[in-house]
């Protein structure tokens, strides 16, 4: 959250103030901040305030299941969980002091997100679970690794970047990292936003349901260093900060980390490689 309000308050448009039960020694049950966003342009437009909390769990899942020609395979996914009753309390608080709403943040952090799941396969592995050995040994096989080690840490980076490309997308943010925080309106039209799952216990935010990026108020791109309001969310018409600039995928580059793609040949066949490899596993396979 530190690192939030760093960010927010070097920009122009943000005013961050942190309110907490800590700083203002109360015993209420408040959000963790308060941001305003003022000005949009020449401090014309109207000003929202916004509670915010980042008060979360993060719960990291390998998804094995069967295709349907009959291979193994495991899916890295990582689920924010919100404890409802306490969203239901700082809500009151939002709608008490007459804020625009109450936002959910969450972290991306890739480094974490890599770490956990690389270790969660190879913890698997060692302990002799037939199906993570079954698909590390088969992953090797196919892609031409050394070792089960570059398949968790592949199996860990594609589901990462197949997860963040699609939310970028949804979003319009393609030419951001995707790390960083995420702010995530509660509700829409008095409705909890689309894109929350939701039960009895808790708010969810799953990475696999794109439809909540759609929604984003604010994403801070840690990566980057700069801010993206949602001008379909904050301006009513007229003009955005939105340069609609796209970058062009290259053929050549890699999708992962934006090194060089090169040719491979090696005794066992050919393939793209990143030419950040050890560092970088992509690799693409070429029809035959
Ligand atoms: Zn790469």
């Amino acid at each position: 959250m530190d690192e939030l309000f760093k960010t927010l308050t070097s920009n122009m448009h943000f005013n961050a103030t942190e309110l907490s039960g800590k700083t203002w020694n109360q015993n209420w049950k408040v959000p963790e901040g308060l941001i305003s966003i003022i000005g949009l342009k020449n401090g014309k437009r109207p000003v929202f305030y916004y509670g915010l909390t980042k008060n979360y769990e993060e719960d990291y899942e390998l998804k094995k299941g069967v295709s349907d020609n009959n291979n193994k395979f495991i899916n890295a996914r990582l689920y924010f969980k919100f404890n409802r009753a306490d969203i239901i309390e700082k809500e009151k608080y939002v709608v008490a002091n007459g804020f625009n709403g109450l936002l959910l943040c969450i972290n991306i952090d890739k480094e974490k997100f890599i770490n956990t799941f690389e270790k969660m396969l190879l913890d698997g592995y060692k302990n002799g679970d037939e199906h993570i050995i079954d698909v590390l040994e088969r992953m090797k096989e196919r892609n031409m690794f050394n070792s089960v080690e570059e398949s968790a840490r592949y199996i860990a980076n594609r589901d990462y970047n197949w997860l963040i490309g699609r939310l970028k997308y949804k979003a319009g943010l393609f030419n951001y990292s995707g790390q960083g925080y995420w702010l995530l309106p509660l509700k829409t039209k008095m409705e909890i936003t689309k894109g929350f799952e939701v039960n009895n216990k808790e708010l969810i935010v799953d990475l696999e349901n794109t439809e909540l990026f759609k929604n984003y108020l604010i994403y801070v791109d840690i990566k980057n260093n700069v801010i993206r309001y949602n001008k379909n969310r904050l301006c009513k018409s007229g003009f955005s900060f939105v340069d609609e600039v796209r970058k062009q995928m290259h053929d050549d580059i890699c999708p992962w980390c934006g090194g060089k793609l090169r040719l491979v040949k090696t005794k066992r066949g050919e393939f793209l490689g990143c030419s950040n490899y050890p560092g970088c596993l992509y690799r693409r396979f070429l029809k035959k």
